[in-house]
């Protein structure tokens, strides 16, 4: 790639010799996949450092919740955002389940609980929010309506890793949560995923259906998947979470320098981190008010690429405008005002590790020359 090019993300990487020397036990040991000894020291370390009780590995982030709703049972209608990666309605439609959108709560970018009750139908059998950019659901809120309607709770958390609320994961709200471990996350172990789940039984069943159903040598329980994650990446995992904390701290940092620049910019909005939260930082989202900042969202992202900068429009275009989706009642412009508009307005800046103050200053200087020309 152009060296010159600022990308959105930088893959946080294990060190080489380190990698090597673990990778030389997997060639003596000759055990690639399959509940390895890296497998299952990783789930032991996840579960101590996301401060969960039972977590079971995948191959990537799509799987746990796909995999989810099999062990769920969940069929008929599940409400959803819109405002997500793709992959999230993609699961339910893997399952047969129609998906329902419900518009997003402006303040956090995840599904607004005061609009859930009016999407409830008598098929309607779970909810699937996502904590978008890693910033917390109204949980609470969420979990009331779904215990008087009787419904489950999936969370797609797959930008949550490591955020808490007052010392307590939000992974361990709902029923499950997922997270993904793609390359392009905060923790990553290249492709990769976990599902997070209350008690040992429900382990014990994700474990059997990540494996086609396998309980023992002889016995199919389910109709299962292969979803298992191999030594390699397991082993890869386990470095990196030792340096996930300095690369969180790193990606905090950039965020300040952000908010610091940005706040007097007229027309460029953004979050400030939520009291009581402790965020990851995955991603650094600004929405561009055309008439305020003088300029486009579309405009602004077209100027930053051509300047080298790869910032990105998570998440544009909505789910529900993609044709698979489009033609559901739910799908309506009308129906996701909120959506429509973060849709429409956000750029998701470069934010990771391995940028550098002139990195910054470039970006910055690139969105603030367009407003100062604006004011003159
Ligand atoms: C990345 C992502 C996924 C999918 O994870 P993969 O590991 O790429 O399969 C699912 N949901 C959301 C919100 C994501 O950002």
């Amino acid at each position: 790639m152009d060296k010159d090019v600022i990308t959105v993300t930088s893959p946080l990487l294990p060190d080489l010799e380190e990698f090597n020397k673990m990778l030389r036990q997997i060639w003596n040991n000759k055990w690639m996949t399959n509940n390895g000894t890296f497998h299952q020291q990783l789930e032991k370390a996840l579960c101590e450092y996301l401060k969960v009780p039972y977590i079971s590995l995948f191959t990537n982030g799509t799987l746990p919740l796909i995999t989810a709703l099999q062990a769920l049972n969940i069929s008929g209608e599940v409400i959803t955002t819109p405002y997500s990666f793709v992959a999230t309605t993609h699961s339910l439609w893997w399952n047969g389940i129609k998906p329902v959108f419900v518009d997003i709560d402006p303040a956090t970018g995840g599904i607004d609980p005061e609009r859930l009750e009016a999407a409830i139908t008598p098929r309607t059998t779970a909810i699937m929010p996502v904590h978008v950019y890693g910033k917390p659901c109204r949980t609470a809120e969420i979990q009331a309506i779904a215990d008087k309607y009787g419904l489950r709770v999936i969370y797609d958390a797959a930008h949550a890793f490591g955020v808490e609320v007052d010392g307590k994961s939000i992974l361990a709200e709902g029923d499950m949560s997922t997270l993904s471990f793609h390359a392009t996350k905060v923790y990553n172990t290249a492709e990769g995923g976990a599902l997070i789940m209350r008690d040992a039984k429900m382990k014990q069943r994700i474990d059997y259906l990540k494996n086609f159903g396998f309980a023992g040598e002889t016995e199919v329980v389910a109709p299962g998947i292969n979803g298992k994650m191999d030594e390699i990446r397991a082993a890869y995992g386990l470095l990196n979470l030792r340096q996930v904390d300095a690369c969180i701290e790193a990606r905090r940092q950039v965020a300040v320098r952000y908010r610091e620049a940005l706040r007097p910019v007229e027309g460029i909005d953004f979050w400030d981190d939520m009291p009581g939260v402790r965020h990851n930082y995955s991603y650094f989202p600004i929405f561009v008010d055309a008439d305020k900042y003088g300029m486009s969202r579309d405009e602004l992202y077209f100027k930053l690429r051509d300047q080298g900068i790869w910032a990105r429009r998570y998440f544009y275009p909505l789910i529900s405008s993609f044709s698979t989706y489009r033609g559901l009642p739910s799908a309506t412009r009308e129906n996701l005002p909120n959506a429509t508009r973060m849709a429409d307005t956000v750029i998701c800046l470069p934010i990771h590790h391995e940028l550098t103050d002139a990195d910054i200053t470039r970006i910055l200087k690139c969105i603030i020359s367009s407003y100062s020309k604006k004011q003159k």
